[in-house]
């Protein structure tokens, strides 16, 4: 057992001393037999929330009403689920109700694919009742039980089965791929919040390209925001992706965004839809407006400054885009700036106003701004003294 399990091992076994069972499930079980290196280990266990609470000292109700109690161990978290099942499922997404139950083989029928619903025994024993070791063995990505009833429950599961096929780079199995076929309009029940978490994960993915033509293959883009008309060229995106893995969030909405040949005002409203956060929409923004002047030919010291942090996602962009643009140069070109930043710059307000003489005002933020722009383009130094002076010097012309 790797050393995440084998420090999880005590946990297992202060819940089976006490009389219930408990097993690794999911996604580490799943990605150790695959040899992956795996993030975090979830348990599933005969016992209720309160019976996990009453034996462990640190606990956290992280998602108790669904049954989940995060464990605190030696400053490692266990997220620890009650064996469940979900049903009514009336909206195409999350069940009306959860009902706790003691067996682990009802557990593991109610998780999406055979190859997350495998658990693992404390003594290193593979549990499984859907045929998910010879799915891994043969890269197979298959529904648990009958597809479309699964899709039915919760659409998500569909947005799921093209992200873990290009994570893992598993064929979807043939009954699976029909089912999204014929279900993708049910996608229109769930939250673009949820299907933003499994699309950003699969542009991220080893095998995105082959997850997007999946996606595209199941017309499950047909429900996803500014995605679905045809006009629309993921199928650049996914050649593109065949070279280019990005490595954050950021350089993914970037590249997709890139692609789709938007405005950064266009952008703006793409990634607002998507209920993205307004930190990762600044940064594709700027960064898609460095990269459209950087096609149009050279950019300005003033730019390169603009672009500000934005600009190691358009540098990462620009090298996964293989755009003839020299990323390397401009790296140089960015990190040389004077200051990289209005913090920066050897003047405050403060100065201003006790050197002028002056109340702040609008016109205390024209004159920094000038002098910002003087010391990004070398026109002045960076010194307290220069800036002072050269403040003075504006403050006069203005006052004429
Ligand atoms: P990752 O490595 O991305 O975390 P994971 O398999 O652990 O992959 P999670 O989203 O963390 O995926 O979910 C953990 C487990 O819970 C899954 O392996 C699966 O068994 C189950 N699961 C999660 N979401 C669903 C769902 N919508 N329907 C059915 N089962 C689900
Ligand atoms: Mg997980």
């Amino acid at each position: 057992l790797p050393k995440e399990f084998q420090d999880a091992l005590p946990i297992l076994e202060t819940i089976e001393a006490a009389g219930y069972e408990a097993y690794f499930v999911g996604g580490s079980v799943r990605d150790t037999l695959l040899g992956k290196p795996i993030h975090d280990v979830d348990i599933a266990t005969s016992a209720f929330p309160a019976e996990i609470k009453s034996l462990f000292n640190k606990t956290v109700d992280t998602g108790i009403e669904h049954g989940t109690v995060m464990i605190l161990d030696h400053g490692t978290g266990y997220e620890t689920t009650t064996f469940r099942t979900e049903s009514d499922y009336t909206d195409f997404r999350r069940p009306d109700s959860v009902s706790f139950v003691r067996s682990l083989s009802e557990d593991l029928k109610r998780r999406d694919f055979t190859v997350n619903a495998l658990a693992l025994t404390a003594s290193g024993e593979v549990i499984d009742h859907f045929g998910g070791l010879d799915d891994l063995d043969n890269h197979v990505l298959r529904a648990v039980g009958e597809p479309s009833e699964r899709f039915h429950e919760d659409a998500l599961r569909m947005m799921r089965a093209v992200r873990f096929a290009a994570q893992l780079n598993f064929e979807i199995e043939s009954n699976t791929q029909q089912a999204i076929l014929d279900h993708a309009a049910l996608l229109a029940n769930i939250s673009i919040e949820r299907i933003n978490v499994e699309f950003t994960k699969l542009l991220q993915a080893p095998a995105a390209t082959y997850g997007i033509l999946e996606m595209l293959k199941g017309h499950l883009n047909a429900y996803m925001s500014g995605l679905a008309s045809s006009d629309i060229d993921l199928i650049g995106l996914a050649e593109l992706e065949e070279t280019a893995q990005p490595q954050d969030d950021a350089q993914a909405w970037t590249l997709l965004v890139f692609e789709l040949g938007l405005t950064p005002d266009d952008a703006g409203i793409f990634l607002r839809n998507w209920k993205h956060s307004k930190d990762l929409i600044k940064t594709v923004q700027t960064s898609i407006t460095l990269l459209n002047a950087l096609r149009l030919g050279e950019v300005s010291d003033w730019e390169l400054y603009q672009a500000g942090p934005a600009i190691q996602t358009a540098l990462a962009v620009v090298a996964l885009s293989e755009l003839p643009i020299d990323g390397q140069a401009l790296q140089v070109r960015y990190q040389a700036l004077p200051i990289h930043s209005r913090a920066e710059l050897a003047i405050t307000g403060g100065d201003l106003a006790k050197n002028l003489q002056q109340k702040p005002g609008p016109l205390f933020g024209k004159i920094l701004n000038q002098l910002e722009h003087e010391v990004v383009l070398k026109q002045i130094a960076n010194l307290n003294s220069a800036l002072v002076y050269r403040a003075i010097e504006l403050m006069g012309k203005e006052k004429k």
